[in-house]
């Protein structure tokens, strides 16, 4: 699960990629044999992409614009053939979980090997996972062939991302430590860095809603987020990752946003599943038992300032019953049973962002 190099590096001016940044990013690329290199962004962020492509000079043979949330089949055939056509040895991904994702289908086709710098906290770095989305219907699958093989952690990166966007995104990273703590597979090793992840993106978040050029912050939000993509790249995931990918795959739900919500209830739907673990993030997250774990995230994302109600991120009202069905026809592995009443029940409080109970 450990990919071949990664760092922490506080080194490119304010908001974009600085020179220092791009040099060691080069001597990066270098150092692993790449010559030919696709720089892979959302529309959003090609201004960045276009920074990094110029300082790599002769390195870069260009930058692609087209990533989008979730991979449309359709975006990840165009973008294959162009780095096909392009005969590139590289993608650098320079952005969050749909930039990397756009580099993986590209990876998981024609085994160009990816290069990524995260500039969220979703974690999909660290992940041989890949997705991919037709008529409305997202897949996912493993491979290594798409685990990038060098990741570049550079906090400042992240100082562009706004507060609402930062605060819904470490909370997806908490997430996946926190299922991590009762995973299937779970071990000591992956559950101490899970703690780790949640304490220091418990901490971080406030500080970076309060001000989003923290810098402190914003390493202590991405070295969390960094540990929370070992965990989701190492053990499985259970209930909370099953009842979002419905979120999103049949609503279309924005991906972090859904999993900040739903985190309060899928914790408080397991707090008894793994008492020593619960009690272990209650702890984390400034509490003592696990009975008050789903509070706790809830006032955390109430303190972040994050919708607290799956019906104002889109869902209908129809959403609760049918999530539940879905879940509960094609589970996950989960530490308690799945008991369709009472998640609907949990999931009605989410949609109108009750307090779980
Ligand atoms: P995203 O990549 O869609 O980014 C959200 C928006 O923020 C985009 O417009 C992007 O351009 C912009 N943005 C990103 N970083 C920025 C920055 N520093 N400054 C300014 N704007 C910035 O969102 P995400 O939550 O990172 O990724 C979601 C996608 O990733 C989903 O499709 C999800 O399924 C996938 N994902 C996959 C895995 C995996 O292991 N395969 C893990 C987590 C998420």
């Amino acid at each position: 699960w450990i990919n071949s190099y990664k760092r922490v590096n506080p080194g490119s001016p304010f908001g974009g990629v600085g020179k220092s940044e791009s040099q060691k990013t080069k001597s990066i690329l270098v150092d692993n044999g790449f010559s030919s290199v696709l720089v892979i962004t959302t529309p959003e962020q090609e201004e960045t992409g276009l920074m990094m492509a110029k300082q790599l000079g002769e390195l870069a043979v260009g930058v692609y614009p087209h990533a989008v949330m979730h991979v449309p089949t359709g975006v990840a055939d165009e973008a294959i053939q162009f780095a096909t056509k392009k005969n590139i040895d590289c993608c650098l991904a320079l952005g969050g979980g749909s930039t990397i994702g756009l580099a993986k289908a590209i990876a998981l086709k024609t085994g160009i090997p990816i290069v990524a710098i995260p500039t969220t906290y979703a974690g999909s770095e660290m992940t041989t996972v890949y997705g991919l989305t037709e008529n409305n219907l997202k897949k996912t699958g493993k491979d290594i062939k798409v685990l990038p093989k060098v990741v570049i952690y550079d906090p400042e990166l992240s100082l562009t991302l706004p507060a609402g966007i930062s605060a819904s995104s470490g909370m997806n990273a908490m997430a996946h430590a926190v299922e991590a703590l009762y995973a299937q597979d779970k071990n000591p090793i992956i559950s101490m860095m899970a703690i780790e992840s949640i304490k220091s993106l418990s901490q971080a978040l406030p500080k970076i809603v309060k001000n989003s050029q923290d810098i402190e912050a914003r390493k202590q939000a991405t070295y969390g987020a960094w540990l929370a993509g070992i965990c989701l790249g190492s053990v499985g995931m259970a209930i909370h990752h099953k009842l979002c990918h419905t979120l999103g795959g049949t609503y279309n739900l924005p991906h972090a946003q859904a999993h900040a919500i739903t985190l309060a209830y899928s914790a408080h739907y397991n707090r008894k599943a793994d008492i020593q673990a619960m009690d272990q993030l209650a702890q984390a997250l400034g509490g003592q038992s696990h009975e008050q774990v789903g509070q706790l995230i809830y006032k955390l994302n109430q303190q972040l300032g994050i919708p607290l109600a799956l019906k104002d991120i889109g869902l209908p009202e129809d959403g609760p019953s049918e999530v539940a069905r879905i879940t509960c026809e094609s589970p996950y592995y989960n530490p308690r049973s799945y008991e369709r009443d009472e998640l609907e029940t949990l999931l009605q409080r989410a949609y109108l962002g009750l307090e779980p109970r």
